[in-house]
């Protein structure tokens, strides 16, 4: 049996951050990706927005996270000339009991380490941007949009320059652990022993891990889809800043995000859906968009919404649940040496890659 150093499972942005990061690290790193390309998934399909790390509880693992992997995001966009544009966001109150919670974000923030946001009132918000319609906006000027595909090429490119390489069309089947290390077993038949394992599969991690004989089911978390759909703007949008309104339970609420090409979208709203395939986008959804997006943009032009894409968060709590935090678990807490699993990495996922990669090879070396 051919045998590995270091197999990453997944080439979406964590998995390749991750198998960078292991790789000028040292070790002999073979990502192993489903499809024919790098990133066609959930890295693909997301906002491209770098978040600042304002509404995640403190101290979980997406505060930490969100806050170092959006410094290291932007040096490291910086430093490879990444497309990337820290152009800020508002986060609106379209009513009064909305300037609470907007309160509520900014004290949040703050205990995240994000100390750098203004409470804004509705005269100075449109004074940034004319269009707007609020009761009052918080502004967060660490917010950016990068190149996601720009990042995961510099990423790919890292990892092949230190000896690394992606396999494609390489769909994982199962794996077993024993005594020589973690025996795993390609759909096509293949089978390859190594020493470390990084399952970074996305939406498809649970589901992979149930199959890795060895491993205790108990450590498993249940996996729920929250389709998010989006609507691209037909017209010229009239902001410049990322225009959000006050979260929602399961994502951050009907958002307009631009794309370094100045295309304007809104979403993703959130839909609740049985398979992680379910991927097209019912145009009916576009009329609750109107109603959501003229909370904050009155003049918002009927007809102005055409459906976009769909993208669907990797949820390890259902419907009416409290979100959960990033799960990566590593052999201290599910006890399979070399073995680490990468679940929930839902928004602010592509953020914190860089970040999530660090935590990996502190886990793997401190094992
Ligand atoms: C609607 C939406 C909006 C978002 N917006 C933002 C945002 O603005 N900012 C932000 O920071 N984050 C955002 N996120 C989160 C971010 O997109 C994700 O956290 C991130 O893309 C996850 O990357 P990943 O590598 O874990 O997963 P993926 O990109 O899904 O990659 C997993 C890879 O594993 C492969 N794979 C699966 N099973 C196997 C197998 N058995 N064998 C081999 N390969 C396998 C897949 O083909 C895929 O390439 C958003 C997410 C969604 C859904």
């Amino acid at each position: 049996m051919e045998q590995v150093d270091t197999v990453v499972v997944g080439a979406g942005v964590v998995g390749l951050a991750v198998a960078r990061a292991l790789a000028l690290a040292g070790l002999e790193v073979l990502v192993l990706e489903a499809t024919d390309a790098i990133g066609t998934q959930t890295s693909a399909r997301n906002s491209e927005v770098i978040h600042a790390g304002i509404y995640y509880p403190p101290g979980s693992l997406k505060a930490q996270l969100c806050v170092r992997g959006k410094a290291l995001l932007y040096a490291y966009c910086a430093e490879r000339g990444i497309g990337h544009r820290r152009c800020g966001k508002l986060i609106v109150a379209s009513s009064q009991e909305q300037v609470a919670q907007l309160q509520g974000l900014i004290a949040k923030a703050a205990a995240n380490g994000v100390d750098d946001l203004v409470l804004l009132t509705r005269e100075q918000a449109r004074a940034l941007e004319p269009a707007l319609e609020c009761v009052a906006a918080v502004h967060s000027p660490s917010t950016g949009i990068v190149d996601s595909h720009g990042l995961m090429l510099a990423l790919q490119g890292d990892l092949e320059h230190a000896g690394g390489m992606v396999a494609f069309n390489s769909p994982l089947a199962s794996a077993s652990m024993t005594a020589q290390g973690i025996e795993l077993h390609a759909r096509d038949g293949t089978q390859l022993r190594a020493r470390t394992v990084v399952n970074a599969a996305g939406v498809h991690a649970p589901t992979l891990a149930r199959r890795f004989e060895g491993l205790d089911p108990a450590h498993i978390p249940g996996e729920y889809y929250a389709k998010g759909n989006y609507f691209t703007l037909a017209c010229r949008s009239p902001f410049t800043r990322l225009i959000y309104p006050v979260p929602e339970a399961a994502g951050l609420g009907v958002h307009l995000t631009i794309d370094l090409g100045g295309q304007a979208k809104f979403g993703p709203d959130v839909q609740w859906v049985e398979t992680p395939d379910d991927l097209v986008v019912d145009p009916a959804r576009g009329l609750a968009f109107y109603a959501e997006v003229r909370k904050y943009w009155p003049a918002l032009p009927e007809g102005a919404l055409q459906p976009g894409y769909a993208g669907i968060r990797p949820k390890i709590s259902g419907p009416g649940e409290t979100a959960r935090d990033f799960l990566i678990q590593g052999p201290a807490e599910h006890g399979v040496p070399g073995l680490v699993n990468l679940f929930g990495i839902e928004s602010p996922g592509l953020t914190s890659s860089l970040a999530i990669a660090e935590h990996v090879v502190q886990m793997l070396s401190n094992q």
